[in-house]
């Protein structure tokens, strides 16, 4: 029954994160980098991945920035560099924070 239980409200959680993360980039798309409350929506999404254990969700890991919290998008908040003979991305945020996304 426990078990059970624990699985219903990592569902659920998965569910929020996922949500949370949706009206995040919706609102970057729509209002820019500068949005507090979409970075307030990704902070909360990452505190309930790491009070249920969640796995690390695909979303929060490539297109979430780790020192602003900002929402990753190319052309609006990030820019994007090929680096080809290496065979990676590099996604500059507004903030300076580089993250690199192999695709080899
Ligand atoms: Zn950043």
């Amino acid at each position: 029954m426990i078990m059970k239980n624990e699985r219903l409200l990592k569902s659920i959680a998965q569910a929020r994160v996922a949500r949370l993360l949706e009206i995040a980039k919706s609102r970057t798309v729509t209002l820019g980098a500068s949005d507090r409350l979409a970075k307030r929506y990704v902070s909360i999404a990452q505190d309930i991945t790491t009070h249920y254990r969640l796995p690390a969700d695909r979303t929060m890991k490539t297109q979430v920035c780790k020192a602003c919290k900002s929402m990753l998008i190319p052309g609006s908040t990030c820019s994007v560099r090929l680096v080809g003979h290496v065979g990676y991305v590099v996604l500059r945020c507004r903030c300076g924070e580089e993250r690199r996304v192999f695709y080899k």
